[in-house]
């Protein structure tokens, strides 16, 4: 088969390699399709914690397995150990022992994957392949405003407009909450305003100075960071779902925000399976209006030269799709 390795930094290699024999609990998989993600891209820029190279990316995947035509599957991008506290108290993406795809095993920049059969979760009819590639990315924003507790009539705010920004105002807007977004490139916030008009989604223009009860940062930036603490109410929550690129100028006043106006601070990484499942049944909802964050299909051979682009920020998925 086909696959595109990442053998070291800005080193791509298009190879024909074997497909290792799945153990019991796994199974092979047919990609049909891959979106690539700003994560991908860093990783092909600069490595990442969690990357063992040499190593097929992709963690945003579906596909078909040979034992049930006809059906389409995302897979988890997890294998967790099942047995440690984390995995037992439903965390399983904290799980010490975790093994991401596309991180720790190959990925879905291939014609064939190796999954945990406990990994794949059936997409509903109507959602074709491309779109099913969300479902981990919206998992993961899911996964987020689960641990921010997102509530009917909160009003939250969320930095950043690209994929995962639109994913979880989508999943707050899901749980009655009402969402404005921010971004500073107004061209990239621009390529959401059909979508953001159907919900009701303010965006800062409107209102710079109000506060919010909840307040998540889907950006690298310190300064959104710092800016976000300061736009919560008092009692108000922060979900830093997004690592950081730099150190917050003032990270002792940040600690005084929390202490002095009681303000609650939750950490999101990753996704679950019941995550997963939950964003399949949202993308069977929601889908129709997510098109636009699908905006180009290329293929394998393509995608070394798609890096650049995407480590820019500016697009929102770009798609491998496997004929
Ligand atoms: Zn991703
Ligand atoms: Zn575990």
């Amino acid at each position: 088969m086909q696959a595109l390795r990442l053998t070291g930094k800005e080193q791509f290699e298009l190879v024909e390699q074997e497909l290792p024999v799945p153990e019991d609990h796994e199974i092979a998989v047919r990609v049909a399709a891959t979106a690539i993600c700003r994560t991908d891209a860093k990783m092909w820029r600069s490595g990442h914690r969690d990357l063992v190279m040499p190593r097929v990316l992709g963690h945003e995947v579906c596909g078909t397995i040979d034992e049930a035509p006809g059906r389409l599957f995302a897979v988890w991008p997890g294998s967790a150990c099942g047995s440690c506290s984390a995995c037992r108290s439903g965390r399983e993406n904290l799980c010490p022992e975790m093994q991401i795809t596309g991180f720790h095993r190959d990925g879905g920049f291939a014609e064939r994957l190796i999954a945990p059969r406990s990994s794949l979760v059936e997409v509903p009819k109507g959602i074709d392949a491309s779109l099913a590639t969300l479902a981990e990315p919206l998992a993961c924003a899911i996964h987020g405003v689960k641990q921010i507790s997102v509530r009917r009539a909160d009003r939250v705010l969320i930095y950043g407009a690209g994929t995962l920004g639109i994913l979880l105002a989508v999943a707050a807007i899901n749980r009655g909450a009402s969402v404005l977004m921010t971004d500073p490139d107004a061209e990239k916030l621009a390529k959401s305003a059909a979508f953001r008009s159907r919900y009701a989604i303010e965006t800062d223009e409107e209102n710079a100075d109000r506060l919010f009860d909840i307040v998540f940062n889907a950006t690298s930036s310190a300064e959104a960071f710092e800016s976000g603490i300061r736009h919560l109410e008092a009692g108000g929550r922060f979900c830093h779902f997004s690592g950081l690129g730099s150190a917050p100028v003032h990270p002792g006043t940040i600690f005084s925000e929390l202490h002095y106006r009681e303000l609650e601070l939750a950490g999101s990484y990753g996704c679950t399976r019941p995550d997963m499942r939950d964003a399949l049944r949202l993308l069977a909802r929601y889908g129709h209006d997510l098109g636009f964050l699908i905006e180009r299909t290329i293929r394998l051979e393509d995608a070394p030269s798609a890096m650049e682009t995407i480590l820019a920020g500016k697009d929102f998925r770009q798609v491998i799709e496997f004929k």
